[in-house]
């Protein structure tokens, strides 16, 4: 426990312990209370959420997950957002030791040249996708932010007869407010950052380079904010502590950003660990396929409004089971090695290792079995739709009014420049219930018409 108001933090482990012991085997009657409230999407404050996350048996895990699907269809609808991750650079000073990229790994490090970004983002193009999520390790001499600003400008010029990169998020190390602003000033998405762990006992141990200031980490969403990007994305690498407690953490960050800055996480990721070559560690807590799925269950009906993250480092089956439970975006077709993309056999230092390998149309195909829409959409952030304009959208769920057609024209942009014969027919399909479920006759007559014209050849229209 932090002692000393130099070293206080809005994660309060004698808090987050408190509310695990107190809710130790709730009665039933409490579990249905809070899911009742969660069923308002009023969300849960960590106490609350602590009571789910003890909530043992059967009968509690279905009553969660029924809670946690109805929530998340109650704001985004059936849609889930794909997007890759762009690997820029492995070099990095810090030396975590649950990452691939650490400073002790001396495996040769690669950093992309601005041709092969361009080299890269086109194969992303073809595969369909419009939305990617930039990553590079930390080291001020080979990733300086100059260079990062220009692979930003470099990923947003490439044009392809299939399209362009629509929306680029951020995942780079925490840094200042001025850096903060200057990517802002380059049209970025979200900026996302994860604590790894919010257990600052294990967060120290398990850190060496600048990354190893936990404060540095936690108050890097404050910078942010002052430096004017409003959707900033949060995680937890599962694994390192606890899985409780850092659900409870993530709950936590999620109120403290609420209440400081009047918004919420825009995305929370749920990493679980992975093993990567050169990397030792056994991870202390690891999270059963049980406990996982559950503690995305609680997280959706904790902070509904949310945009959840699932990755391919996780198999195809949880992925299919969580999205049915909360999950709202998706990465698809990724690579985590810098070049990765159009590579075959070793590619070089990967951050860790992937789960799921199938191509973006397989992943297409299966989530439209499932019943969801695929979608490309980019259009929040270039509707000016971000920080509190957003949450005033999402906490009711009226952002669903903009999700569905968005989804179904994208959907039937990839149907029309990339998609195999068999995620066409399955696409058509989904998008005529989509256009069914939509209840407003103007935004659907709107849709109708847009489609029409992204059929006559006119690409990139939304709501
Ligand atoms: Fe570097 Fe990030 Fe990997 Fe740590 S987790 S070694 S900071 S790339
Ligand atoms: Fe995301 Fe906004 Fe598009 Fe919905 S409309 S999928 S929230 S960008």
């Amino acid at each position: 426990m932090t002692t000393g108001a130099w070293t206080e933090t809005f994660i309060d482990d004698r808090r987050i312990g408190s509310a695990l012991e107190k809710s130790a085997k709730p009665s039933k009657k409490a579990v249905t209370e809070l899911l009742a409230k969660g069923r308002s999407l009023a969300g849960l404050t960590p106490e609350e959420a602590a009571v789910l996350l003890n909530a043992e048996g059967e009968e509690a895990r279905a009553a969660i997950f029924e809670t946690a699907t109805r929530i998340k269809n109650a704001i985004y609808g059936d849609r889930l957002v794909f997007f890759a991750p762009l690997y820029l650079s492995n070099y990095c000073v810090n030396d975590c030791v649950y990452c691939g990229f650490h400073s002790s790994n001396k495996a040769v490090r690669k950093k992309l040249t601005m041709d092969e970004i361009r080299g890269q983002v086109r194969l992303l193009i073809e595969m369909g996708h419009k939305r990617l999520l930039l990553e590079a390790g930390e080291d001020p001499v080979h990733n300086p932010i100059d260079y990062l600003l220009e692979a930003v400008d470099t990923i947003y010029s490439v044009k392809t007869d299939k399209g362009e990169i629509r929306r680029l998020n951020v995942n780079i190390a925490a840094t200042s407010v001025e850096d903060y602003r200057l990517l802002k000033a380059r049209g970025i998405g979200t900026y996302q950052l994860f604590q790894e762990t919010y257990h600052r006992a294990t967060f120290e141990r398990l850190h060496r380079g600048p990354k190893g200031d936990y404060r540095r980490q936690l108050y890097a969403m404050d910078k942010a904010f002052e430096a004017g990007i409003d959707d900033v994305g949060l995680g937890v690498l599962f694994g390192l502590h606890d899985w409780r407690f850092e659900a409870l953490g993530l709950v936590s960050h999620a109120e403290y950003l609420s209440k400081a800055f009047g918004v919420g996480p825009h995305t929370i990721s749920v990493p679980r660990f992975r093993p990567a070559a050169s990397v030792e560690l056994t991870p202390g807590f690891p999270v059963s396929d049980e406990d996982f799925l559950k503690l995305i269950a609680v997280l959706r009906i904790a902070v509904p409004y949310t945009g959840m993250i699932i990755t391919t480092r996780e198999r195809p089956e949880i992925r299919e089971a969580a999205f049915r439970i909360g999950i709202s975006q998706t990465s698809a077709a990724s690579s985590t090695t810098p070049g990765g993309f159009g590579q075959k056999g070793e590619q070089g230092v990967e951050q860790f290792a992937l789960s799921d390998k199938r191509t973006l149309d397989e992943i297409a195909i299966s989530v439209m079995k499932q019943g969801y829409t695929p979608s490309f959409c980019t259009a929040c952030y270039r509707k000016k739709r971000t920080g509190g304009t957003f949450m005033d959208l999402a906490r009711p769920g009226d952002i669903q009014e903009f999700c569905t057609p968005n989804s179904i024209l994208t959907l039937f942009e990839y149907i029309e420049d990339i998609a195999s014969p068999e995620s066409k027919a399955l696409g058509m399909e989904i998008i005529r219930k989509s256009l069914e479920s939509i209840e407003n006759p103007t935004i659907k007559e709107e849709t109708e018409k847009k489609l029409e014209r992204i059929r006559r050849g006119e690409r990139d229209l939304y709501f």
